[in-house]
């Protein structure tokens, strides 16, 4: 028995040595194996690695897109009437916190809102046409309600001589509001110009210029920025090299009360679009002009002209005065290439009180207003509905590929889509050579121009 024990025990001990050698014979024998196999996943990491860069290049080619919608009124203007009516004889403040009540959503809803400031913060005594000198807090106003841009080179820009430009220009950058199209300098003009912002991921460049100052002369050619091709040809080309997404030109020009662009807004809009400019957006002639919006056969090329979005506010009573337009713009880049989403505007309307009422200014949305009284005097009421007409039919008849935004379900949405193309060749190739009209100055303002070129001397 014993000895069967030790047989047994001595097959077992060698079975498992003998294991073991087949195991570790088995691992070298797979030594070699194994070598490939290395070799092989080496391969195939290779191969994921070159997937991987695939995929990152496939990632690339999706490109990221970004948005940013602007917004632009036309004249902000300040008649007598309207700083008369905005003082409150018990605190003795010019109180415009009503004024754009009605606009703030839309306003505040876009990521850049610009406007024309058609007067200077010139300091008191406040005083109206001819030459304009309005409170700071119009201006603060204007910020409070959503304004971020605010242009500054109009007819009325020198109203208050070099001091007034200068006043306007450090009261709005106390306030912290951007502003664009006068400067202090030279030095700060070639600092500033063009206005560039940087907002969601969209590098904008602004430039703002107008067609004359009234006959009131600039001290130096930039105080107030003029329409000279020589000078746009460098800002422009300034725009570009600073990289700019999108070149937006905010222009003072055109005859008051004319509903038509004239041969000279034409001349100059086809020297805009010769040299890339992007966004075209007009005022000064007190009433709505047609808006454009073109884009060539192969896409590469677009353009958008508002000739005038007429007053945002102001006094001036006639029916097409008595309202305006504003323009909401939405760029979307992909890549390096940024072209315009939609585009639409809103109509508006201003609100008069009668002078010894109390009442204020407001501008008013027309479509939320059209719907009921809001408390509107029933002749404002009355009159807002005729300018609704007047406007939407005035726009539909004129414009191209721009459409009215209107309230559906309580939302602002545009009420029709555009297809923006157009032939190539409609796109202007020549620019014609143009010189802005003449302007008749006032004996008065040669006298002052002459008496304050005396004393500066
Ligand atoms: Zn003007």
């Amino acid at each position: 028995m014993r000895f069967i024990l030790i047989f047994l025990l001595v097959v077992c001990v060698s079975n498992y040595a003998l294991a073991k050698i087949t195991d570790k014979q088995l691992q070298f024998k797979a030594d070699p194996v194994l070598t490939v196999s290395a070799k092989e996943i080496v391969k195939t990491k290779k191969v994921e690695k070159a997937k991987k860069v695939e995929k990152v290049k496939k990632v690339e080619k999706v490109l990221p897109s970004y948005e940013v919608t602007l917004l632009f009124a036309g004249d902000a203007m300040q008649h007598a009437a309207q700083f008369k009516s905005a003082y409150n004889p018990v605190s003795k403040l010019y109180e415009y916190n009503n004024n754009f009540t009605y606009f703030e959503p839309i306003i505040k809803q876009a990521d850049i809102a610009v406007v024309n400031l058609e007067t200077t913060l010139g300091g008191a005594p406040y005083k109206a046409f001819p030459q304009f000198s309005s409170p700071d807090s119009f201006a603060k106003q204007l910020q409070s309600s959503g304004f971020d841009v605010l242009m500054l080179a109009n007819n009325h820009s020198n109203d208050s001589w070099q001091r007034g430009v200068n006043k306007t220009i450090n009261t709005l950058d106390k306030m912290g509001i951007k502003h664009s199209g006068t400067y202090k300098s030279k030095i700060q003009h070639d600092k500033n110009t063009p206005l560039m912002i940087q907002k969601n991921g969209l590098n904008l460049a602004f430039l703002n210029y107008t067609f004359a100052t009234n006959g009131i002369k600039s001290v130096f050619k930039e105080q107030t920025k003029l329409i000279s091709f020589k000078q746009m040809r460098k800002d422009i080309q300034k725009a570009k090299s600073n990289k700019a997404d999108s070149i937006i030109v905010y222009i003072h020009w055109g005859e008051e009360y004319k509903t038509q662009p004239s041969q000279y807004q034409k001349d100059v809009t086809a020297f805009l679009i010769k040299s890339k400019v992007d966004l075209i957006i007009g005022s000064h002639p007190h009433v709505i002009q047609p808006m454009i919006w073109q884009k060539s056969t192969d896409k590469t090329d677009e353009y958008l002209v508002a000739y005038s979005l007429g007053n945002f506010i102001s006094n001036q009573r006639n029916l097409q005065q008595a309202g305006g337009a504003l323009l909401q713009v939405t760029l979307k880049k992909e890549g390096s290439k940024t072209s315009i989403q939609s585009a639409g505007y809103y109509l508006s309307f201003v609100d008069r009180p009668k002078s010894d009422s109390g009442a204020k200014h407001q501008v008013l949305p027309v479509r939320l207003f059209e719907r009921q009284v809001h408390g509107l005097k029933w002749d404002q009421y009355g009159m807002l509905l005729k300018y609704a007409v007047w406007a939407s039919d005035f726009l539909k008849a004129n414009n191209q590929n721009v459409y009215e935004y209107k309230l559906q379900n309580e939302k602002w949405s545009l009420t029709e889509t555009p297809a923006v193309t157009v032939a190539s060749t409609t796109l202007p190739t020549t620019v014609p050579k143009t010189t802005a009209p003449k302007t008749t100055v006032s004996k008065e303002i040669a006298a002052t121009q002459k008496s304050v070129e005396a004393n500066s001397k």
